[in-house]
């Protein structure tokens, strides 16, 4: 792809003066890119090799709070430093901004060994349990967000009541409103398109204002970093051009939320191993196995695809987000919709996710849940029909995030699948969460209480 740069390329764009800077990052807990502004020079002769954050990074919430109760990292044990160690084969120029290039990171301890829980980390550990299997996985995610007319500045300074979104109507498939919104969108696909991500195209969604960005199927590892590379891009080219873009599932109860669907497929040998021609809709026994994991496990994972109080406010009846953890012959209404039956492109699409989530979460809970099912053989039940939203039968994803918290704490695959301190750390993060919203008094309770109450 154009956009990455290898090394020597750095080098020689550093020494012509067209690169001056380079963005070096981790991915924290959120999905976000975390890190330092290098000067180039300094990057590509010292700090290509390792640099240091403060270990909070990794156990921080969306407001850098500190948090009590992580057994890695406390003001006990002195807030020390992790290796931000980049993975060079990240390295790509950053076209939105001048002179600049980016680098992601792994972060290790200081013996240099990974941390358990840093979510690239993790989920290379399961792409690595799933090559012991013989497989790679290729996925892809669909990122859905919202734009406003105003900048973010303008909407925070305004307590947040200056919500309009860019345009006035439901602009699903549009082409002459999206026409409307393409000073944003039309950087977003060409700068990341010249970052080396392969971008499919962008498409109005089901509400005023919501866009949707595809981007190409990737090797799981590439999909979380284009993925998380991408949600970035939306936020700083819409702030460029002086709008809002917004990642938050549900900011409106009369509006649809805002998903990121997980396609899902594993290959073998450069082939896809979904695929059987032979067998009912195309469906491999591998991908029965894989599915029926998916399927069983997906309340255990639930938090990783939804990590927030609001993240639960999405799943609604009737509005393309599921509420139940079963699948279908290409229905939006369930939480696992086959694609592409019967040809090589054949998947699973992973409805539940939230705009929210942090990819290689996501991705390495669902990879733990897949090996989980092609380990022991697991038989994947017959597909569900018609509108799923109305299937009593059929299991229900997590309600709040309060039960998504207890099923992760009490899940015994996931300890097994990613370790015990890891499970631990992550449930700390969600009850963390929930105990910072219940510390809230909402406008909820004001606009309803203050008078009549
Ligand atoms: P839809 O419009 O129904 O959501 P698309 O054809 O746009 O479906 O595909 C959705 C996503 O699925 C795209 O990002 C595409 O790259 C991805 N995809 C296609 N084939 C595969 C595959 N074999 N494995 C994983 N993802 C795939």
């Amino acid at each position: 792809m154009p956009g990455t740069l290898s090394f020597d390329d750095l080098k020689s764009r550093v020494a012509d003066g067209t690169i001056d800077t380079v963005l070096v990052c981790a991915v924290d807990m959120q999905g976000r890119l975390m890190g330092k502004r290098f000067h180039a020079v300094n990057f590509v002769e010292t700090s290509f090799k390792e640099t240091h954050c403060c270990n909070y990074l990794l156990a921080t919430d969306l407001e850098m709070a500190t948090p009590e109760g992580y057994a890695a990292t406390s003001w006990r044990k002195g807030y020390g430093d992790y290796v931000m160690a980049p993975d060079l084969s990240t390295l790509r120029q950053v076209p939105w901004l001048e002179g600049t290039a980016m680098v992601l990171c792994d972060i290790l301890d200081h013996h240099h060994d990974p941390v358990p829980h840093d979510p690239r980390g993790m989920l290379k550990k399961q792409i690595a349990r799933l090559a012991d299997l013989g497989f790679e996985a290729q996925m892809a995610t669909e990122l859905e967000f919202f734009l406003f007319e105003k900048s973010l500045d303008d909407i925070r300074k305004s307590g947040f009541a200056d919500l309009t979104p860019i345009s006035g109507y439901n602009e699903d498939y549009h082409i002459f409103q999206t026409t409307k919104e393409e000073h944003v969108m039309r950087p977003l696909r060409n700068h990341l398109f010249a970052a080396g991500l392969p971008i499919e195209n962008s498409k109005g969604e089901a509400e005023a204002g919501q866009e949707e960005l595809n981007i190409r199927y990737a090797p799981a590892l590439d999909c979380a970093d284009h993925h998380t590379i991408a949600k970035h891009a939306v936020k700083e080219i819409a702030w460029q051009q002086g709008h809002a873009a917004s990642f938050l599932p549900k900011w409106r109860p009369d509006r649809v939320g805002s998903s990121s669907h997980v396609h899902q497929s594993l290959w073998q040998d450069g082939k896809p191993a979904f695929h059987d021609p032979q067998a009912d809709l195309g469906m491999s026994d591998l991908m029965r196995h894989y599915m029926a994991g998916l399927i069983a496990y997906a309340p255990d994972y639930t938090f990783f695809l939804a990590p927030y109080v609001n993240s639960y406010k999405r799943f609604a009846k009737g509005t393309f987000a599921p509420t139940k953890t079963v699948w279908s012959i290409d229905n939006r209404t369930a939480g696992f919709r086959l694609c592409g039956d019967g040809t090589k492109g054949i998947r699973v699409e992973c409805r539940i996710g939230g705009s929210d989530l942090n990819p290689y979460l996501a991705q390495a809970a669902m990879l733990a849940a897949g090996i989980k099912g092609i380990e022991d053989r697991m038989e994947l039940a017959p597909p569900t029909k018609g509108d799923v939203y109305d299937d009593a039968k059929a299991a229900d994803i997590p309600r709040t995030l309060r039960d998504a918290t207890e099923t992760l704490r009490r899940s015994d695959f996931l300890r097994q699948a990613m370790g015990d301190d890891v499970i631990d750390h992550y449930t700390r993060c969600a009850e963390w969460e929930q105990e910072e919203f219940d510390r809230a008094v909402t406008d909820w309770e004001i606009k309803r209480g203050f008078e009549r109450a």
